[in-house]
């Protein structure tokens, strides 16, 4: 651990603040440090590790797709691209879709449809995306600008112009922005999730959905975090009842792989042409034979589990001592504790529990398929955290 802790600390970028753990196993939502500490994950690597770690059926896919073909660049044809696509599209009724290894690359070809969909059908003036406040769409120039938090962008600028931020859930807010200047779209989380686990309101998103169909501004939907079953529906927009233009994903669609999607609807399928974009790894076959069976595992019964493991995790949690409230959809849960997340965080590391912060509160991201006696396990040793007073 000491050499590798000074190795990175030495050559890695300075850019992560790690805790004091290194992984080096895992199997199922438990994992092993070095010195062979065990772990129950509650982050599964940001919503990443959908299945957990290890996962048989995954390995075997990914695996199979490894030794056939790792790789061949788009200017071929592979299988495990084509049958995701259209996977992806059968599942949620969306038409086509482009692939990249991320979720700001994703979001950055949402952006790239919208401003052309736009200039091709309103005038090249009509390039402003709407996103909301206290939201995240990545790290990139661009998605950055998307992203409506001001200490992300502070000593990047100038960022990409042409990005307008809305508070959530203020339906006369965003119809005043949105009539004031010439929109392309707006993009938006059904749950916000770096930004602290706070889930929109119903009335707010169908209001939105409904003005920008009447005004053709295209409705995005991020769910780089939100989908792939996260919140107890394939995608978080299925909760909502409406129809989105643009639907962007990630994290947990690779089940641990690197891969991102850009799902386009009846009015955007034909957006971008030959040439108009493009990714280098982009529908790699090995990401996207993993991606294939992440959503063959994520059937009805599957996003049922979630909901029913949701269910028991607000009733755990809700009313416990020292947890103020509980927020979010699904597997994507937000507690805010009386004592500062961090310190809940680091006590839960000491006693075997790996959570996450969003904000102020602690997050919780479990793999879709963790065993209930294991989230059990988990929550208990959360809730007892929460309960002890602070260190200070
Ligand atoms: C994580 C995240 C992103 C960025 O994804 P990367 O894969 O880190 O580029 C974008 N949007 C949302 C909602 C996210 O949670």
């Amino acid at each position: 651990m000491k050499n590798i802790k000074q190795l990175d600390t030495q050559y890695v970028a300075n850019t992560y603040k790690r805790y004091p753990v290194e992984i080096v196993s895992g199997k199922g939502s438990i994992c092993t440090d070095a010195e062979g500490k065990e772990y129950i994950d509650m982050g599964s690597g940001i919503a990443v590790n959908a299945l957990g770690f290890a996962d048989e059926g995954w390995m075997a896919a990914v695996t199979a797709q490894l030794g056939q073909v790792q790789h061949t660049s788009n200017l071929y044809y592979t299988v495990p691209g084509a049958e995701l696509a259209a996977e992806l599209c059968r599942r949620t009724g969306l038409k086509k879709v482009f692939f990249g290894n991320s979720g700001a690359e994703a979001n950055e070809c949402a952006i790239k449809v919208a401003r052309k969909y736009a200039a091709e059908k309103k005038g090249a003036d009509y390039y402003h995306i709407i996103t909301l406040e206290n939201s995240f769409h990545g790290r990139t120039v661009t998605t950055l600008a998307a992203t409506g938090q001001a200490h992300y962008h502070e000593l990047f600028l100038p960022l990409t112009p042409g990005f307008l931020h809305t508070p959530a859930n203020d339906y006369e807010a965003f119809v005043k922005l949105a009539s004031e200047n010439k929109v392309a779209a707006i993009m938006m989380e059904c749950v916000q999730g770096e930004g602290g686990v706070n889930a929109l309101d119903a009335d707010f998103v169908t209001r939105v959905a409904a003005f920008a169909k009447e005004n053709d501004i295209l409705l995005i939907f991020d769910e780089v975090q939100t989908g792939n079953g996260r919140t107890g529906e394939l995608y978080a927009y299925m909760h909502y009842g409406v129809t989105p233009d643009v639907v962007t994903t990630a994290k947990g669609l690779g089940g641990g792989l690197p891969i991102g999607a850009c799902l386009l609807s009846e009015k955007t399928e034909h957006v971008l042409g030959y040439g108009d974009h493009g990714s280098t790894f982009g529908g790699n076959p090995v990401c996207a034979a993993g991606a294939l069976h992440v959503l063959s595992r994520l059937d009805n019964a599957m996003l049922q589990d979630v909901r029913e493991k949701s269910a028991y995790v607000f009733r755990a949690l809700q009313g416990a001592k020292g947890v103020k409230s509980v927020s979010g959809m699904g597997l994507m849960i937000g507690i805010e504790t009386e004592r500062p997340a961090a310190e809940v965080v680091a006590a839960c590391m000491e006693r075997g529990v790996l959570c996450l912060t969003a904000k102020h509160k602690v997050r919780l991201l479990p793999a879709l398929n963790i065993p209930q006696n294991v989230l059990e396990k988990a929550i208990e040793i959360i809730k007892s955290v929460c309960a002890e007073a602070p260190t200070v």
